[in-house]
This record gives C-alpha cells, structure tokens and sequence, in this order.
C-alpha cells in the first residue's frame, strides 16, 4: 500500500547528456560535472545540489530504475503522477521522455530497444503489473470459493481500465494531438475545481503496443504541424497523460473506484531569444511561451517552499498565470507525485544555458 502523501512532492533530478558528435566537432569541451553520489552538478566554480544527478554514462535504462518505482507506487495506488522535462532545445528532453515516434521493440527479441526514453518504459510496466494485481485477485477469489464457507474471507476483484491523451500547448493555445482537425482547445474548470480541455479526445488503451501507436500518432503529428506553419516542434510543450481507472469490488460487496492521471511533459526550449536571433512574430511567440515556462517555475517554486508551509501560512500557487500551468494544476498539486527533470549539455559552448536551467531547477527545490 501506498502510504498517503500530505501535500504535492516535487523532487527536482539533473540529467548531463554526452558530448554530441556537432559539439565534438564545434571543439566543445565537456565543462559539467555530475556527481551521483553528493548530488551535485558544478559549471565553472559554481555547485548545486538536487535530488538526483545523472551524469552523461547513464543509460535510459538506469534513469528509468532509478526514477520509475516511487512514481510507479504512487499512480498505481490511485495519486497523480508527473514527469517534466525541462532544458534547453538539444539538452535531451524529448529523448530522455521517449516523446517521439520510432520504433519501441526490438525486432527478434520483442523487448524494449535500449535507447528508447521514459514514456514506453512506463506504459511497459504500468500495464505489466496491472495485468498481474488483475490476475492474482482472480486467483485469490478462486481459492475462497474452494474453502468451506464457514472460514471464507473477504477478497477483492481488481480490474481496470486505462486511456490515453497528448496534446500540446503552443503559445496560449491547446491543440489535440490526436484530432487532425487543428484547432484551439479551451480549459475549463469542473465542480470539483478539477481541470479539463473540452473536446479533448481520450484513447482508450488495452495494452502497451496501442500506447505506442498513440505516441508515434501524436509526435508525428506534432512535427507536420511544425512544419506546416514553418516552425520547430521544440517550441511548443507535449503533453501525454495516462489516464487509469481502477475498481476494487469485495466480495462483501463493497465497490471502490479511484481514477488517477500520469503525465508526461517534453516542455519548449528554455533558451532566451537573443541567441535564437528570432524577431517579430516568432519573438512575440518565444516571449509566450518563456511566460509559460516562467509561470510553471513560480509554481514549482510555491510547491516547494517548505518554509511557509511550516510556518503554517497557506502557500499561495499561481497556477492561473498561464495555459501550461492552469493545465498541470491537477498533475502538480494536491497529491500528486512531481519529478522536475532538467536536461543540459555538458559542453563550454553551451555553459551559459546550462547554468540558467540549473538555476531553474535549483530555484524549483
Ligand atoms: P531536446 O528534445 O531537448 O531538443 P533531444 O532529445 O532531441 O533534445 O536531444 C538532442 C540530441 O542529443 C539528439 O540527437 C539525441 O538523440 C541526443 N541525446 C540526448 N540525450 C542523449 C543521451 N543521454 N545519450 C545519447 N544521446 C542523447
Ligand atoms: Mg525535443
């Protein structure tokens, strides 16, 4: 069993990729430095500690061990749970979430290729041990129907359902990844103060290869829609969300339902204007979506800070100063299970952005 999260946990991890072969070839020299054990990521003289930092030699494997089982725990026993990448475009977002299309499964084996990133792992295993919880309950029930009745127990029949969505926030608009009519969504808030995008389609999925479809359905969508309008994908921010419903029904006759979210974000790159040389319309663009990218810090921000919540203050979260933030309200507060993944280079000609995302990072702990 899970044990009951208080309040939302955000837990901040740093991953440096390897030096890419344009970088070797630019002369860059590897100036970041990891270290695993203290926690630390140091550039030029500066250090900054997090929760987790994984330096250039780890596999997408081992990011995944490392990060998956408390995430895992807390969606299975009915809390959200979020994945974000953050970082500058290049550092290794989108292959560090699996948020592109390709192919997920080795062709003789049938295992999962080595490369891919975090998304297909998840929705790997996620279906892996629900099928089991489904299968020993199953079993458990037969048992008791083969006792006596005198010493039958209560047992509960687990079953569950899973769907799932990706879209994509571009400046202040929402657009469904999965619909190829392109049009602006709106967020709209439910009785229960929960947010939702109407008309937002949700797939259902009955094991991880259809997870996989959707995924490469999207991001291909994704990157016609880019270029279709002359721009990079790496300016807007994807979102892909698991949705899971799961009924526990007793043989006492008891019912319970609890539906929880999995969401992960590939957010647009952070880096600033200048270097990018962008001017009037696509500026105005970057500028949004930098506010969007700045709003979701000062919410990290407010969920993290301890220190007002143990002065007892209510810690006021600016969840409505943006689309990406109204939109992650659910996925960041309440109970909900965070984890802040920055991705950066480890190369001098990339030191400056670099340290603005670790002070990002560092600001959201
Ligand atoms: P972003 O999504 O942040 O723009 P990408 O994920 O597209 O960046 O990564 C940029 C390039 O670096 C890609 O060619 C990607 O395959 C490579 N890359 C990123 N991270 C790693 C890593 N940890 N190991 C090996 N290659 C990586
Ligand atoms: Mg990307």
């Amino acid at each position: 069993m899970v044990e009951t999260p208080n309040e939302s946990q955000v837990k901040v991890a740093v991953r440096i990729r390897p030096l890419t072969s344009r970088e070797t070839n630019e002369g860059g020299k590897v100036v970041v430095d990891g270290n695993a054990f203290d926690r630390t990521v140091s550039l030029s003289k500066r250090k900054f500690t997090f929760d987790s930092v994984f330096h250039p030699r780890v596999t997408q494997l081992e990011l995944y061990s490392n990060i998956a089982p408390q995430l895992l725990e807390a969606f299975l026993g009915g809390y959200n749970a979020t994945v974000i990448a953050y970082g500058q475009t290049g550092s290794g977002k989108t292959y560090t979430m699996g948020s592109e299309a390709g192919r997920f499964f080795e062709e003789n084996s049938g295992k999962l290729c080595d490369n891919i990133g975090l998304i297909p792992r998840f929705t790997s295993d996620l279906f892996a041990s629900l099928v089991q919880l489904r299968e020993e309950s199953e079993k458990a029930l037969l048992r008791n129907w083969e006792v006596d009745s005198g010493s039958k127990r209560s047992v509960s029949l687990i079953d569950f359902r899973m769907s799932a969505s990706f879209l994509e926030v571009y400046g202040e608009d929402i657009y469904d990844l999965l619909d190829n009519d392109r049009k602006a969504l709106k967020i709209r808030e439910g009785s229960n103060r929960e947010v939702f995008v109407t008309g937002l389609k949700c797939v259902p999925i009955n094991n991880s290869s259809e997870a996989m479809e959707i995924l490469n359905t999207g991001t291909l969508n994704r990157t016609t829609a880019a270029t279709l309008m002359n721009l990079t994908s790496s300016r807007s921010h994807a979102c892909f969300i698991v949705n899971l419903h799961q009924t526990t029904r007793s043989t006492d006759g008891d019912e319970l339902i609890t539906t929880s979210r999995f969401t992960f974000v590939d957010l647009a790159g952070s880096e600033r204007m200048k270097k990018t040389g962008a001017e009037g319309d696509r500026a105005k663009e970057g500028i949004k979506i930098n506010e969007g990218l700045l709003a979701l810090g000062n919410v990290i921000n407010a969920l993290a800070d301890e220190e007002q919540l143990a002065r007892g203050g209510r810690v006021h979260v600016p969840y409505r100063q943006s689309k990406l933030t109204r939109l992650l309200q659910d996925a960041l507060g309440g109970n909900s299970q965070t984890l802040f993944l920055a991705c950066v280079s480890p190369s001098d000609t990339n030191a400056s952005e670099t340290l603005s995302t670790l002070h990002y990072a560092n600001r959201a702990r």
